[in-house]
């Protein structure tokens, strides 16, 4: 990538995680392969964001015209990693109408019913679209684990399930970015307390987010487990230090704008004759020479 976009390193390598991920020595203040501050960011991303939309556009009209692929953008992170922010400045660069965003929350009796899969694929991404989880499966080794929601010996066999499932849907045509959050615990607390400071954040705290915090440690361990195991070639993880929330966005703007670079997206070809088509035009203007509205009748009679 061109030093004029301030990635060093494209994020797509910079970020990804593997098999030896460790937490020993984050830093979830930095911001790997960026050589830029916020004022830098907020172009780059304002840029990255005009070929994302044009993007998007192609593999909607792909989707419409019998391409079956689609891109799947997942987030996974404590409460306050910025998620909802993602959503709302990344994808809201985009045409709404191409996305489908999911949230995930504690399953309903009726998921409980079902294989913890069940929900995730209902909810995926029809062809042509961009879908948004906000959290997702991967709740299933999170908070399942660190809160014995299962048997231990169940969880452990979700991971090889995971990943066979995200090479279907791979094979299947969605592209898969998995982008975890990852603020410090510090910076987590500063934001829960920007949120209790705040009346109109009220609605957002839940007071078992804070009891959270206490597990901090063995949901580290659980995150550290889903990048070491379900890092794929096909569905790699990409580990985000998310304290600059600037940072995330844009991480993600480039993770995503790139992911759909990938598909090599061309236009679909007109399915009728253009210049035949064309030819209409000129003849319906010239069926209404001075201009006058067409209306719903169609064009206005000539003039006597
Ligand atoms: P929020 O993202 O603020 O709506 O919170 C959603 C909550 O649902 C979080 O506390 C998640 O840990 C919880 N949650 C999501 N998926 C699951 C799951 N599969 N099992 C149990 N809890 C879940
Ligand atoms: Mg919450």
């Amino acid at each position: 990538m061109a030093k004029r976009d301030r990635w060093i390193e494209p994020p797509a390598s910079a970020l990804r995680a593997g098999e030896g991920f460790s937490f020993d020595g984050f830093d979830a203040g930095a911001t790997p392969g960026f050589d830029g501050e916020e004022k830098h960011a907020v172009k780059v991303m304002r840029r990255r964001g005009e070929d994302l939309a044009d993007l998007q556009e192609r593999l909607f009209a792909d989707g419409r015209t019998g391409g079956h692929r689609s891109v799947l953008l997942v987030l996974q992170g404590m409460d306050t990693a910025g998620k909802g922010g993602i959503v709302r400045h990344v994808l809201g660069m985009v045409d709404p109408q191409g996305v489908t965003s999911r949230g995930f929350g504690r399953p309903t009796a009726e998921e409980l019913e079902h294989h913890f899969l069940w929900r995730i694929e209902r909810a995926l991404p029809r062809a042509g679209r961009i879908g948004v989880f906000d959290r997702s499966h991967y709740e299933d080794v999170l908070v399942a684990r660190v809160h014995d929601l299962v048997p231990r010996a169940e969880w452990e066999g979700r991971y090889d399930e995971i990943n066979a499932w995200e090479a279907r849907r791979v094979e299947e045509g969605t592209t898969i970015v998995k982008c975890a959050l990852i603020v410090s615990l510090d910076e987590q607390l500063d934001r829960i307390e920007g949120r209790l400071a705040r009346p109109d954040k009220h609605w957002k705290y839940d007071p078992a987010d804070l009891d959270e915090r206490a597990h901090w440690a063995e949901y580290r361990d659980a995150y550290e487990a889903i990048f070491r195991r379900t890092s794929t070639d096909g569905a790699p993880w990409h580990v985000i230090p998310a304290n600059h929330k600037w940072y995330a966005r844009l991480a993600i703007t480039e993770l995503l704008t790139s992911a759909l670079e990938s598909l090599d997206l061309t236009w679909p070809p007109a399915s009728f004759d253009v210049d035949a088509e064309k030819e209409r035009v000129a003849a319906l203007r010239r069926a209404s020479p001075d201009g006058r509205a067409i209306t719903a009748d169609g064009p206005a009679p000539p003039r006597p």
